[in-house]
């Protein structure tokens, strides 16, 4: 498997239609320990890629992902937008390093995309934000690629990582984002940000898996 431009595009689409049909859950979430905008950040943001899916089809990959990037940094407003463009432009530097074939690469450059979230938002694991679904999902997605497991496998294992990840925010204090203010009242809500990120791993595990049939 590798990451052409034709799967990404797809994805795109996989994913905007995974955020429209988990709205109701996002926004509350955000509601509860954010500014209640996660939900029209990350939509505004799936909408306009969505949207760039034809132009981008003769594209090499990094460059979809560069182009996403912007994208994202253009109309997202809030911290979700820079953040997750910053994962979009780590991703696309090592897939055009590396040849981008094989789950390993892929892995390879999922994982460089988390560094690059983490640098610009100067985040780590336990802050009650979206890296912690996507640490783990890095994790897990390298782990198993490295020992050859079949895609079915890395999406089943990603798929239980992101899970956890999002439930392991629940138990949190926010050191990160606007429930870092919140303090002990953040606690026994999951993050939005987790959420979403839960929401996408989902939908493209689900069509991986679909695709590899
Ligand atoms: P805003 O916080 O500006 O309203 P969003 O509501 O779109 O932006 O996004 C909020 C989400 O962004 C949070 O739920 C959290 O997961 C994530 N987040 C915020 N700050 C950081 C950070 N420094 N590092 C990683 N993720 C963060
Ligand atoms: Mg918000």
């Amino acid at each position: 498997m590798s990451l052409s431009t034709p799967l990404i595009c797809d994805l795109v689409l996989i994913i905007r239609q995974a955020i429209i049909d988990h709205e109701a859950e996002i926004e509350s979430l955000d509601r509860a320990i954010g500014d209640g905008d996660h939900y029209i950040n990350i939509k505004r943001g799936v909408d306009a890629i969505a949207g760039m899916v034809s132009e981008l089809n003769t594209q090499k990959p990094d460059e979809v992902l560069n182009k996403i990037a912007m994208k994202l940094l253009s109309v997202i407003g809030g911290a979700s937008g820079p953040l997750l463009a910053s994962f979009m432009l780590g991703m696309a530097k090592v897939i055009k390093e590396n040849s981008n074939e094989t789950p390993l690469q892929a892995a390879a450059g999922f994982a460089a995309g988390v560094q690059a979230l983490m640098q610009r938002g100067k985040g780590g694991l336990g802050e009650k934000t979206m890296l912690d679904v996507l640490i783990p999902v890095s994790t897990t997605f390298t782990t198993m690629a490295a020992s050859g497991k079949s895609s079915l496998e890395i999406c089943t294992a990603v798929k239980a990582a992101a899970d956890k990840g999002l439930e392991s925010t629940r138990a949190l204090i926010a050191t990160k984002g606007r429930a870092a203010a919140l303090g002990e009242r953040a606690i026994g809500h999951l993050d939005a940000g987790a959420k979403s990120c839960q929401v996408m791993t989902h939908a493209v595990c689900d069509r991986l898996i679909t695709l590899a049939k």
